[in-house]
């Protein structure tokens, strides 16, 4: 297998608030290879958005802060390097498009010329090359008119058109990896379809690698390659689509798969949604061991005392749960008080 674009081990984010420390990203590791699609997932406050927003530089720091790990793109090291408070790596070698279009471009300038100045300041274009190139770009992110659109204002704009000139001014640079946070969620659900596939076209085109972040099941079985659960600031399992849609071993994930809906369900009992019991553990103080245990259905002693060791589930598969690993059987049984009415 070809060398990863990016490569990030053992990640520690944390936010020093008045009320304590709220660790928000505790020991993530993930690959990203040109031309792939990775999807991070997980609830709102799991640590997707914070984890790819500190390798680009977009958390505020203080109160934020990158205590652990390393994150190396094409082999550089993004997080000791100087640039990642720069320009160099945001918006040339790594971009991002946002959830909301509208609160993410300025209403006072015209459309192309946002684009443009991002070729002006990371490309060194000229104002007027710079211009035709946004001309293109919007084009390219088929925008009708695209000549005629440029010199429009975000006001004039449809929420589906803002969201594709946000695409264009992200792959103006031609970036190693594009990433997309919740791309799709302010979107109704017809135009959601045609920005996946314009992303689809633009990674065929160009091979940049995109991560995705959502919490939309639909959206990542349409797009990924790999996904990447996380929970409580964690990676709880990794693997390809089908790994995780058709295989998957932790129990957080079947949940997730669970309140899913979907087409293929006949009887009235296959079409219940099923809720995950309780919520998120507070990130001040996150539990011992598992940190899923006080919402996991199979939880025994054991996951209330020892975080879980990484099991292999499969070539591309792997998973943090104690019902993988080799001593299973012989683990101390029983449930952890309080889990009863969730099995
Ligand atoms: Fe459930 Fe234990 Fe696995 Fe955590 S380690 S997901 S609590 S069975």
């Amino acid at each position: 297998m070809s060398e990863p674009l990016l490569q990030v081990e053992n990640l520690h984010v944390d936010f020093q608030t008045y009320g304590g420390v709220v660790q928000a990203v505790r020991g993530v590791s993930f690959d990203v290879f040109a031309g792939q699609t990775l999807a991070i997932v997980g609830e709102s406050g799991c640590g997707k958005s914070v984890t790819v927003q500190s390798l680009m530089g977009l958390i505020p720091m203080p109160p934020g802060r990158i205590h652990q790990g390393s994150a190396r793109l094409r082999g550089q090291d993004i997080l000791a390097s100087k640039m990642i408070a720069g320009q160099d790596i945001r918006g040339s070698q790594i971009s991002m498009i946002f959830q909301d279009p509208m609160t993410s471009l300025n209403p006072t300038m015209n459309v192309g010329s946002q684009i443009a100045e991002t070729l002006e300041v990371h490309r060194g274009y000229s104002k007027s090359e710079a211009f035709a190139r946004a001309i293109e770009l919007l084009d390219m992110s088929k925008i009708p008119e695209a000549a005629k659109r440029a010199k429009q204002y975000p006001f004039e704009f449809s929420g589906g058109m803002l969201q594709r000139a946000m695409i264009a001014m992200a792959i103006a640079c031609e970036p190693a990896i594009l990433v997309a946070d919740e791309p799709t969620t302010a979107l109704d659900v017809t135009i959601q379809a045609q920005i996946l596939d314009l992303l689809g076209d633009l990674q065929k085109e160009t091979g940049m690698a995109i991560i995705l972040i959502t919490h939309d099941l639909g959206v990542v079985a349409r797009m990924a390659d790999e996904v990447m659960v996380m929970y409580a600031g964690e990676v709880v399992e990794k693997g390809s689509v089908d790994d995780i849609f058709y295989r998957s071993g932790h129990p957080y994930t079947q949940g997730l798969r669970q309140a899913m809906p979907t087409n293929n369900k006949s009887t009235e009992a296959e079409q219940t949604l099923v809720a995950i019991d309780g919520s998120p553990p507070d990130l001040f103080n996150p539990p011992r061991g598992c940190a899923y245990h006080p919402r996991c259905p199979y939880a025994m002693q054991v996951c209330a005392q020892q975080a879980p060791p990484t099991s292999i589930l499969g070539p591309t598969h792997q998973t943090q749960c104690w019902l993988h690993h080799d001593m299973a059987g012989a683990l101390p049984d029983g449930l952890v008080s309080g889990n009863e009415a969730g099995r």
